[in-house]
């Protein structure tokens, strides 16, 4: 699978899906984030939870994360709507990405505002200063930072304090949890976000009570499959112009 991996991105397998995500009041279609398919020519769609280790491991993640961001600012520049990225933490570990980034927002013509990067891991990020300061560059000029899975594993609220994080995605095993100790913990964290002006997306919302739920909580967007799966590009276009 490592062979077949390298050199994945030259040849165009790594194809952007996309699943949108609806404001909560409104119930309107507002973002969308952009998940990774491997289109491979035998096997077929391959999940990122199958490639994405071995993608960090063998070093084209970086490659990997690039390809999806420029997806997203197409997309962005396209629809006009909120587009979230998930950007590995092996790909922060370097300065690259974020340089990298920096520039192609420079060539924008449209507000940065529109992307969010998404943090996705559980392990303890926050004691590493520079990765602190590379995201602090990427919120000057305007980008979002979202804390991906919160409230499963090491994602807590003094992580999104310490990282400057501008939104937290609930993790689905908390939407999809209705016992008081996780209620509480939702209330939590949609208390800390709007004193601090975060963003919070319920992530998983499968059931209209699980909606009905998470908005009576107070989080601000909603994203699963109660609304949609991920769909590939052309799906989320023909969504969008029929919202
Ligand atoms: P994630 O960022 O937490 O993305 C959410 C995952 O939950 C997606 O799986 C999505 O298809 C799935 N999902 C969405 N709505 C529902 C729902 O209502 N119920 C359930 N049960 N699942 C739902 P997917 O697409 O297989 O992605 C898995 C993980 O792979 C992502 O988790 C993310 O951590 C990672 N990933 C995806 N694309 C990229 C990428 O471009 N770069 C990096 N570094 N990681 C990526
Ligand atoms: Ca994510
Ligand atoms: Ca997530
Ligand atoms: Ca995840």
């Amino acid at each position: 699978m490592s062979d077949a991996l390298q050199g994945a991105v030259d040849r165009g397998e790594m194809v952007p899906w996309f699943q949108p995500q609806y404001d909560l009041r409104t119930y309107r279609l507002v973002g969308a984030e952009v998940l990774c398919r491997w289109d491979h020519p035998e096997w077929g769609l391959v999940r990122p939870n199958d490639f994405i280790p071995l993608a960090e491991e063998i070093g084209i993640i970086d490659e990997i994360g690039q390809c999806m961001t420029e997806y997203a600012l197409t997309a962005i520049g396209e629809w006009n709507i909120d587009i979230s990225v998930n950007v590995s933490p092996v790909q922060l570990e370097s300065g690259d990405f974020t340089s990298w980034l920096e520039q192609s927002l420079a060539r924008l013509r449209y507000p940065a505002k529109r992307l969010t990067v998404e943090i996705t891991e559980g392990r303890d990020l926050g004691d590493v200063p520079p990765l602190v300061a590379r995201l602090d560059r990427l919120r000057n000029h305007g980008v979002g930072i979202a804390i991906d899975d919160f409230g499963a594993g090491h994602a807590s609220l003094a992580q999104a304090r310490r990282l400057h994080a501008t939104e937290l995605k609930i993790d689905r095993h908390l939407t999809g949890d209705d016992s008081p100790e996780t209620t509480a913990q939702i209330a939590k964290a949609v208390a800390f976000a709007r004193d601090a002006e975060l963003r919070t997306v319920a992530e998983g919302v499968e059931t209209t009570a699980q909606l009905h739920r998470v908005r009576q909580l107070g989080c601000t967007r909603g994203q699963g499959y109660l609304w949609s799966r991920p769909v590939p590009r052309d799906e989320m276009a023909r969504m969008i112009a029929t919202a």
